[in-house]
């Protein structure tokens, strides 16, 4: 019989189909078990409930930086402590500047080791400390004898830095501009410095900004009870120092509420979910506001307070304390009214306690009724004043703001 001339010899064919099969049996053992990974993961990934997917968001983040508030809460706490005992002088720097830096240093340092890529807004800047070098040597002491007591956590801060030079350069790394893109920390080493130096409250602040959103908030406040129940009582503001039964750590994830821990010295201890007081009458709640006058209208606020039926007296304390005592239902609402028409707030100073409170079931905004823009730069550009109270009330809060203050 006659060969079709279209026939094409089937030898190199089959010998090339025998031999893919046989690559294929080589590989096929170890392939497997990694397609059922994948595969399974994305089963996972489409079936999973959007809750679940969610609470694992950001968990890195805000165990990096509850941990990293952690840490520099202990140098604060010590130099307090070393200031009243001596061992920091008062005449060679203020303990504030020195705990602000020093804090700062190791926040920033915990976050470069995680997160390399993020940008950081962060208080302070170190020109000071290279124009004075026995001020940087009194820090970097501190610094370099500051670390968590549990070795796995002070791992995951990335240990300690190398040397005061190092350190230096670690505090600028805070000068970003902030903005509306990208991933952006700000830092706030030791808020309520006033409060500090008093024995009163402060708080070391930290949050995690994604295009201009707060995603992770951490505020560690040495001098508050940990005991979520505790009330406020209007001595809250001084001579509260860390003593037995003090010490806690606010934190907050976009979408998974807040919790409340007391600050340890080591790995960080259970946290208890928190939330904001149902507020049913207005008589009953309790305020809080700056101790100084300069930050908040404290004349304006009583009329406020006095139309809204409240008839306790303010409770007036420094710093992010008040966004956490509120948020835990220790107290019920924050005013911060604006006390010059120029002053612009600082994102560092609300940005953790503006994501604890709403996380906790509250609502923030401006005088205006605006929420906080933490996207237009270092500064709340364009809001003026704060007022943060439950959202079931915050309206009627807001209706009487703007009456007394005369906004429209
Ligand atoms: P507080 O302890 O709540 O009174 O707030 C402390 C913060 O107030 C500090 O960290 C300062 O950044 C900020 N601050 C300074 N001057 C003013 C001002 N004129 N109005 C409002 N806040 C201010
Ligand atoms: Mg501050």
């Amino acid at each position: 019989m006659p060969r079709d001339p279209s026939h094409k010899p089937r030898l190199p064919l089959l010998l090339l189909t025998s031999l893919l099969i046989l690559i294929l049996a080589a590989f096929i053992p170890s392939i497997t078990p990694r397609l059922t990974l994948i595969l399974s993961h994305l089963r996972s990934q489409s079936t999973t409930p959007n809750l679940t997917k969610m609470t694992s968001l950001y968990s890195r983040e805000l165990e990096i930086a509850q941990l990293a508030v952690q840490r520099a809460s202990i140098l604060t706490k010590r130099v307090f402590h070393e200031t009243s005992k001596g061992t920091v002088s008062k005449d060679d720097a203020s303990p504030v500047t020195i705990g602000d830096f020093g804090a700062q240093a190791l926040i920033i340092s915990a976050l470069k080791h995680n997160f390399p890529h993020d940008e950081i807004v962060a208080e302070e800047e170190a020109t000071e400390l290279r124009a004075n070098p026995p001020l940087r040597d009194q820090i970097w002491e501190l610094v370099r004898t500051t670390s968590l007591d549990d070795v796995a956590a002070e791992g995951l801060l990335g240990g300690g830095i190398k040397d005061a030079d190092a350190m230096l350069d670690i505090i600028d790394q805070g000068n970003s501009k902030g903005g509306k893109v990208g991933r952006v920390w700000t830092i706030d080493p030791i808020d309520g410095t006033k409060g500090f130096l008093r024995g009163g409250q402060y708080a070391v602040c930290l949050a995690l900004l994604e295009d201009g959103d707060v995603k992770v908030g951490a505020i560690g406040c040495p001098n508050l009870p940990v005991d979520d129940a505790a009330p406020l009582t209007a001595d809250i503001g001084a001579n509260a120092t860390d003593d037995e039964g003090r010490g806690v750590l606010f934190s907050a994830v976009i979408g998974q509420g807040a919790t409340s821990r007391p600050l340890k010295a080591g790995a960080l201890a259970e946290g208890r979910s928190i939330s904001m007081k149902p507020l049913t009458d207005m008589s009953n709640a309790s305020f809080c506001e700056s101790v100084e006058a300069g930050h908040s209208n404290q004349s304006e606020s009583a009329q406020i307070a006095q139309k809204l039926g409240i008839t306790k007296q303010s409770v007036r304390m420094d710093s992010q304390a008040k966004y956490g005592s509120i948020a835990r239902g220790a107290g019920d609402i924050y005013l911060r009214l604006p006390t010059s028409k120029t002053y612009q707030e600082k994102i560092w100073d609300h940005a953790a306690g503006d994501l604890i409170v709403r996380e906790a079931g509250g609502q923030v905004t401006d005088i205006k009724g605006n929420r906080l823009n933490f996207g237009v730069g270092r500064t709340l550009a364009t809001n003026s004043g704060v007022i943060a109270a439950p959202k079931a009330v915050h309206s009627q809060v807001l209706s009487v703001v703007q009456e007394v203050l005369g906004v429209k």
